[in-house]
């Protein structure tokens, strides 16, 4: 039988509703999630770990870190990985990790519900099993397993508070769909080389969602605090006001005399930046700003603030920036 660690790190999987509350949600510290599902000892030999225990907003780069460690330091001794998470930033944490992971030959399937698995018309126990049925396959990637279909987690974003379906994968499609048997569709092919993990994130980034009416120079004093890249949410194929106090051109050259990356990412979620189509997309890549192409916005931040945390050199981000390392983005 197959051996998989599931690492519990918090979410609605594992909270309770609070008596007489009417539907208030809090922290069940230490609910062995497994105890609800005695079944899963028919799919494989499960060890659980608790990581920490925080409702996902309060995951960061420190809790990333934490995770990739814990997989890189017991991947030899399971066959498989599954993650219990908080939906809010789960698609956030599946980017990060899947970052810190080069050559990765195991599954590491990440998972959550939109109801707490203490509640009888929970998705809980249906995306729990796919998970753990999904980390016996093989199959290496980082994805995020939930309502029966299986993404890559760096192509995922979180679309729904109120629906079972709560994630997709705007521009790639569903690496496996789960119905009667399992097909997977997809998977990045191990390379045959040695699986390599680089656990350590930089936090100098800024994000700046443009609004029609945003005057910049109200921004620029967040410049100040040793910010290394700024994202810019933009709209459809990566467009920014060029005209009068709204112009976001003077804006994007300081960042450029203080050698500041700039990205330029869309608020759209399906499809790619272009900056060749309009105007101000050409003046942005004129003057260096890189594009985030069809990268999700969760992907195009984690992917920074991890080339970041392991790169020194200008040259060595910038050139694995504009370049698929995990699958993130569409090849040119
Ligand atoms: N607030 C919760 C979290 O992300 C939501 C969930 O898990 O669905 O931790």
């Amino acid at each position: 039988m197959k051996r998989i660690l599931l690492l519990q790190t918090g979410g609605t999987i594992a909270m309770q509703i609070r008596r007489g509350s009417g539907g208030t949600l809090e922290n069940n510290q230490s609910m062995n999630l497994t105890r609800y599902i005695p079944e899963l000892s028919q799919i494989a030999h499960i060890e659980c770990r608790e990581v920490f225990f925080k409702d996902s907003s309060d995951v960061g780069p420190p809790d990333w870190e934490i995770i990739a460690a814990t997989i890189r330091d017991e991947y030899h001794a399971y066959d498989g990985f599954v993650i219990l998470h908080g939906t809010d930033t789960m698609a956030y944490t599946a980017s990060a990790i899947s970052f810190c992971f080069k050559n990765l030959t195991k599954p590491v399937i990440i998972t959550g519900s939109q109801v707490p698995m203490s509640v009888i018309r929970s998705d809980a126990k249906r995306n729990l099993i796919n998970a753990v049925q999904m980390a016996t396959l093989p199959f290496s990637e980082v994805a995020i397993c939930f309502s029966d279909k299986i993404f890559r987690g760096n192509r995922s974003t979180k679309m729904s508070i109120g629906e079972f379906t709560a994630f997709h994968s705007p521009n790639f499609p569903p690496l496996a769909e789960i119905g009667i048997n399992i097909t997977i569709k997809h998977s990045i092919t191990p390379s045959g080389r040695q699986m390599e993990c680089y656990p350590s994130f930089s936090e100098s980034i800024m994000v700046l969602r443009l609004f029609p009416g945003m005057r910049p120079a109200q921004f620029l004093p967040l410049l100040e605090n040793g910010v290394r890249c700024v994202i810019i949410a933009g709209f459809g194929s990566g467009n920014f006001p060029i005209q009068g106090d709204y112009s976001l051109i003077p804006f994007l050259e300081t960042c450029v005399n203080r050698n500041i990356f700039v990205v330029m990412a869309s608020q759209a979620v399906y499809d790619s930046v272009d900056l060749e189509k309009y105007k101000s997309g050409r003046i942005a890549r004129d003057l260096g700003v890189i594009s985030a192409r069809d990268m999700t916005i969760e992907s195009a931040i984690t992917k920074m603030m991890y080339l970041l945390g392991r790169f020194e050199n200008t040259h060595q981000i910038r050139d694995r920036y504009i370049r698929p390392l995990r699958g993130e983005m569409s090849a040119d």
